[in-house]
């Protein structure tokens, strides 16, 4: 009897977890997938990483490092083309977090934001995505590194080429913080001036791609936001090609017209208020911005809204003839150390 009862139980543990596996693979394939976890990354780290990986789909969140612990110990990961939201458990009890992280998978280009795209909401009530432009900038960013750290939570940097090279090691700092950088053109044009052409706007991406790279020493996100949210058709249909995702907003904080930080604070809180959810815009490159954020960020907590990290599925190649002009630009060595062909080298997520 025992035996039998045992079979039994056995049969229906079994079951349940087909059951679980096969939901998941017959479930219709977004872009977007939630993430198992937010654990380490970095080549560097993966000795302390490995126990920390996750293999289910939970999300982990540094505010909840007894999940982390609890996972089963998983082979060593792939160096991920991204590096951990958290490297250490959040010392803020009652930081802001990361909710949720989801993985991208950025082929042919898909573009967030429903200001300008409006196919994949992804959100939920009350879910929202912080994003910074124009950086890497001194003093602004790091105080928005700061603001972030101290809630433990996270954002996509969209970095401007030009400023890439001039402060590189402020831009290592953002992707060491754990966030996520992506491209935001080389020197920031309108892509749809007047002087603008289809060529031209593709040399402003590429070079951008490979300043941004030149600059952290290793490939950026496959994520890219138009200046001024200024969509040249021709180089929206190019990102498709170059599989790169491509982000509008939902609420633009116009922070670089703020008199002031608390009024940047209520521009972002109006329009979720009104909105509910969604990707915010910020600059990392404005001081108001960064005086504002930490109370932004207390302010998110206490409306109960909750930070979605966006990580690549895989990162950003750039093209060799691009990164032989940073070299020139920049008066750097143009030997670049980045001979292994990151875009090979994909998250080992089980989900
Ligand atoms: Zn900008």
């Amino acid at each position: 009897m025992r035996n039998a009862l045992g079979l039994m139980l056995a049969t229906v543990a079994t079951a349940a977890i087909i059951a679980g596996t096969w939901h998941y693979f017959s479930a219709p394939r977004a872009v977007l997938a939630s993430a198992p976890q937010t654990t380490a990354a970095y080549p560097s780290e993966q000795a302390s990483s490995a126990k920390l990986a996750a293999k289910d789909d939970v999300d982990v969140t540094a505010a909840l490092p007894s999940k982390v612990a609890m996972q089963q110990p998983a082979p060593a990961p792939l160096p991920l083309p991204v590096p951990a939201v958290q490297k250490t458990a959040c010392a803020n009890p009652d930081a802001l977090g990361i909710s949720r992280t989801v993985v991208v998978d950025t082929t042919g280009g898909p573009g967030f934001g429903m200001d300008h795209f409006k196919q994949f909401d992804f959100l939920t009530d009350h879910e929202v995505v912080l994003t910074f432009d124009d950086g890497p900038w001194p003093r602004n960013t790091p105080a928005v590194l700061k603001a972030l750290a101290d809630e433990c939570t996270t954002g996509i940097f969209f970095s401007i080429g030009k400023h890439a090279l001039y402060h590189p090691e402020i831009l290592r700092q953002v992707l060491a913080a754990g966030h996520v950088v992506g491209v935001h053109t080389w020197s920031h044009p309108n892509m749809n001036g007047k002087k603008m052409t289809d060529d031209l706007a593709k040399d402003e991406l590429e070079k951008g791609i490979s300043a941004v790279k030149f600059a952290l020493e290793t490939n950026p996100a496959p994520f890219f936001r138009f200046p001024q949210l200024q969509h040249r058709p021709a180089t929206v249909a190019y990102l498709g090609t170059r599989n790169v995702a491509m982000f509008s907003c939902d609420i633009d904080s116009f922070d670089f017209r703020s008199k002031d930080p608390e009024q940047v604070i209520n521009t972002v809180m109006t329009g979720l208020e009104k909105k509910g959810k969604g990707i915010i815009l910020m600059h990392d490159f404005q001081k108001h911005t960064a005086e504002a954020l930490p109370t932004l960020l207390r302010r998110l907590k206490a409306g109960v809204y909750k930070v979605v990290a966006m990580r690549p599925k895989v990162t950003l190649e750039s093209l060799p003839e691009y990164d032989a002009m940073i070299g020139q630009d920049s008066k750097l060595p143009t030997t670049m150390t980045n001979a292994r062909p990151l875009s090979s080298v994909i998250q080992t997520i089980s989900q």
